[in-house]
């Protein structure tokens, strides 16, 4: 899959990317992350990619020129338009099935804003998809960028090693994972669940699977109304959400 976002802060996004999980499967080119640098497309002369807001008000906003002109750089070497998110506020809120359904475009444009955001009118012209990684406000893109990257890349088959934890995580099905364990056997006076030194692989899924449903009634209620639960199970939380 082809990353190509479109920044003010290249180097930002790039070392960010370029590491761990994610750097390993761009060097053994599963994926690859290219930022454009939206100043390299400007006109101005001085280099400028931001004016004053008509109507007044605070702040800059970054023009359409230089940002169209960026986004049709890499829609003309690749030959079409892919679909092209811009990180914003304003947008849905990320969640995991998006990044899914994402991992399965060859092409992404990725548009990070800075300052008060951008025209208007490029966005009326270039962006297919508006998405917020939450309900808060960031100075520019490039963080939102990268957590989508992240995110969606793990999803893209060969990224994860071990391939069944894509699948195991939380947010799967609606719950989220149950407590994990390493070594040592004891830390601190706490023992790991004798359960899961049992061996018995049948008891150690389904105590797993009581617990994501019990750690997602507690933590996430929200989610657990959304998870198929049999009746058993339903009974198990019901104490515990209301
Ligand atoms: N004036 C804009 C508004 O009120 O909607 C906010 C602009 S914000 C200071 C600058 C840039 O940061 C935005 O253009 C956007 O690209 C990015 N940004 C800020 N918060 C974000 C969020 N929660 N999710 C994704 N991108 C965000």
């Amino acid at each position: 899959m082809n990353f190509y976002i479109l920044t003010l802060f290249p180097d930002m996004v790039s070392d960010g990317l370029h590491t761990s999980i994610i750097g390993r499967a761009v060097q053994n080119g599963l994926l690859s992350i290219e930022t454009i640098n939206i100043r390299d497309y400007t006109l101005d002369k001085h280099k400028k990619v931001d004016d004053y807001p008509y109507g007044g008000g605070a702040g800059m906003v970054m023009q359409a020129q230089p940002v169209y002109d960026a986004w049709k750089a890499v829609v003309d070497r690749i030959g079409y338009r892919p679909r092209t998110v811009y990180l914003t506020p304003q947008g849905g809120v990320f969640h995991q099935s998006q990044a899914k359904e994402l991992a399965l475009e060859k092409d992404l444009i990725l548009l990070c804003g800075h300052y008060e955001g951008i025209d208007e009118r490029v966005l009326e012209e270039i962006v297919t998809d508006y998405i917020s990684i939450g309900d808060y406000v960031l100075t520019g893109g490039e963080l939102a960028a990268m957590v989508m990257v992240d995110a969606i890349s793990r999803m893209v088959p060969g990224v994860l090693t071990n391939a069944a934890s894509g699948s195991t995580e939380s947010l799967e099905g609606n719950l989220l994972e149950y407590p994990q364990y390493s070594r040592p056997e004891e830390w601190n006076g706490k023992k790991v669940p004798a359960i899961l030194l049992s061996g018995d692989h049948a008891k150690v899924d389904a105590w797993r699977r009581s617990q994501s449903i019990e750690r997602t009634a507690l933590r996430r209620p929200d989610l657990l109304e959304k998870a198929t639960l049999s009746q058993k199970e339903w009974e198990s939380v019901k104490d515990l959400l209301n």
